[in-house]
C-alpha cells in the first residue's frame, strides 16, 4: 500500500510543529517530530560527557532506541520530552546534527517510520533528504522577530524563564549553522511551496496546507502543478 506523507521544513520557530501537529490530528496521520530526535541524541551525549565536536563520537546511536509514541518520543524507554527542551540541548543540539554519522542513523529512522505509516514530519532536510516523494512538501518562514516572538510568547505560556533578545541570537545562531553546514543543510526543496507566515495566523495556514495536501492525495490535482487557488 502506498503511503501518505507530508514533509513540513523551515528554519527555527517559523510555527512548523504547531502547524505538523494540527494537520496530522485532522488527516489522523501520524506527526514526526524530528528535532526531537536531533535532540534527544544531544541529550544521550551530553549525559555520556562524549566529545560533542568529535563525530565519531557517536557511535552509541546504533543501540539507541527513539520510538514515538503518541508524537511524543521515547528515547531508550524513557520520556524526554521536557529534558531535550533544555538550554543546554538547545546550545549543542546544531552541532550534533551537522555530523554525518548522526543524520544518517536518524535519516534512516525516519524513513522507516514513513514506510510503516502515514505521516506529518517536520524538521530542516525532509523535502530535500528524507522524503524526497513527499505527496506535498512546504517550505515555512517567518522573520527572525516574529520566529523569536512565538517562542517567548510559548516560553511564558508554559511558566518557563524566557530573554526575548537571547532566544533571537540563539535562533539566528542555529540557522546559521543548519543552512550552512555540508550534509543536509536547511533549504527549499525544489518543489515544495513557500509560505511566508510572519503575517499569518497559524490556524488558518494550516486550513490552507490541509486543503492543498487532501487535493493532492485525492487525485485531483497532480504534485508540482500551480497549487494557488
Ligand atoms: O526543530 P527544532 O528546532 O527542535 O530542531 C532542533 C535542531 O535539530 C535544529 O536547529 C537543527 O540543528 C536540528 N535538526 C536537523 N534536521 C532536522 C530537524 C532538526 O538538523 N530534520
Amino acid at each position: 500500500m502506498k503511503r501518505h506523507a507530508l514533509a513540513i521544513d523551515g528554519p527555527a520557530g517559523a510555527g512548523k510543529s504547531t502547524v505538523a501537529k494540527m494537520l496530522a490530528e485532522r488527516l489522523g496521520y501520524v506527526y514526526i517530530d524530528t528535532g526531537a530526535m536531533y535532540r534527544a541524541a544531544t541529550y544521550k551525549a551530553l549525559k555520556l560527557r562524549i566529545d560533542l565536536n568529535d563525530p565519531d563520537g557517536f557511535g552509541f546511536l546504533a543501540d539507541t532506541d527513539m520510538t514515538f509514541v503518541d508524537s511524543i518520543l521515547y528515547l531508550d524507554g524513557e520520556n524526554v520530552g521536557q529534558s531535550i527542551r533544555s538550554a543546554a540541548v538547545t546550545t549543542s543540539v546544531s552541532i550534533v546534527a551537522s555530523h554525518i554519522q548522526v543524520r544518517n542513523q536518524l535519516v534512516a529512522i525516519q524513513q522507516e517510520i514513513a514506510r510503516n505509516a502515514d505521516v506529518v514530519m517536520d524538521g530542516r532536510d525532509i523535502g530535500t533528504v528524507v522524503l524526497p516523494d513527499a505527496d506535498l512538501k512546504i517550505y515555512m518562514t517567518a522573520t527572525v522577530e516574529e520566529r523569536a516572538r512565538r517562542r517567548h510568547e510559548e516560553n511564558l505560556a508554559n511558566g518557563r524563564d524566557s530573554d526575548l533578545l537571547k532566544i533571537q541570537k540563539d535562533i539566528e545562531r542555529r540557522d546559521r549553522i543548519d543552512s550552512t553546514r555540508i550534509y543536509n543543510p536547511l533549504k527549499q526543496a525544489e518543489d515544495a511551496v513557500y509560505l511566508d507566515t510572519s503575517h499569518l495566523d497559524i490556524k488558518a495556514v494550516a486550513d490552507t496546507i490541509y486543503v492543498m495536501f487532501t487535493k493532492i492525495t485525492s487525485g485531483d490535482i497532480v504534485k508540482g502543478e500551480n497549487h494557488n487557488g
